[in-house]
C-alpha cells in the first residue's frame, strides 16, 4: 500500500465514479465539471479513489444525505502565488458541499489523525487524504462557512505527457 503505481489517470472519471458510488441512495445531487483538455496526471488510481471517497463520505455524513455537491476540475499554473506549493502546472480539484460547515475553532484540526466530531468516527479519513496528496507533492486546503457549506481544494501536480 505504501508503493504507489504511476499511471495516467482520468480524474474526471474517478470523480464521477466515486460520487455515483458514495452518494448512491441519498438525496444528494452532484455535478462534475471539467475544463476541456485537463493537464495529464500520472498517479496511483487507487489512491485518488480513496481521496474522493473519504471527502465525499464526510460530505454525505455532514449533509445527512440531502443537498448538493459540486466537483470541478481545472488547470492551474502556480507562478509562486500559492504558498507551500512548487511552481508549475497542477490540476485543481474543488469539492463543495452544502452541508453545515465546520466551526472555525476546529478547522485547523480536521486533518489531524484521530480528530473526529462523530460519535463513532475514527478521525483518519482526512489525515489519509492529506498524506496521499502530500506524497504526490500536491496540496489540500479547506474553506468552510457554518450554515453554508464546505469546500476542499486539492492541487495535484501535472506531468509532462510522455
Ligand atoms: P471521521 O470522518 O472519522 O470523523 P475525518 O478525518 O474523515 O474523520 O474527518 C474529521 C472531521 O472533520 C469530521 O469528524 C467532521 O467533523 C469534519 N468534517 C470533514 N468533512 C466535513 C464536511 N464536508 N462538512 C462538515 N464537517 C466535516
Ligand atoms: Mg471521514
Amino acid at each position: 500500500d505504501l508503493i504507489s503505481k504511476r499511471e495516467k489517470i482520468n480524474i474526471e472519471d474517478i470523480a464521477k465514479t466515486s460520487a455515483a458510488f458514495v452518494l448512491n441512495g441519498t438525496k444528494i445531487s452532484f455535478t462534475v465539471e471539467a475544463e476541456p483538455s485537463l493537464f495529464s496526471v500520472y498517479a496511483d488510481t487507487a489512491q485518488l479513489y480513496r481521496v474522493f471517497q473519504n471527502i465525499l463520505m464526510n460530505a454525505r455524513q455532514a449533509m445527512q444525505d440531502t443537498g448538493t455537491i459540486k466537483i470541478s476540475l481545472q488547470n492551474l499554473t502556480n507562478h509562486g502565488e500559492i504558498k507551500n506549493l512548487k511552481k508549475g502546472n497542477y490540476v485543481c480539484i474543488t469539492i463543495t458541499d452544502s452541508g453545515p460547515g465546520i466551526p472555525e475553532e476546529y478547522i485547523d484540526k480536521i486533518f489531524d489523525p484521530f480528530f473526529t466530531m462523530k460519535r463513532e468516527g475514527k478521525g483518519l479519513g482526512l489525515s489519509i487524504v492529506k498524506n496521499i496528496i502530500e506524497k504526490m507533492e500536491g496540496k489540500i486546503e479547506v474553506e468552510s462557512k457554518v450554515g453554508i457549506g464546505t469546500t476542499f481544494r486539492i492541487y495535484i501536480p501535472a506531468s509532462e505527457d510522455i
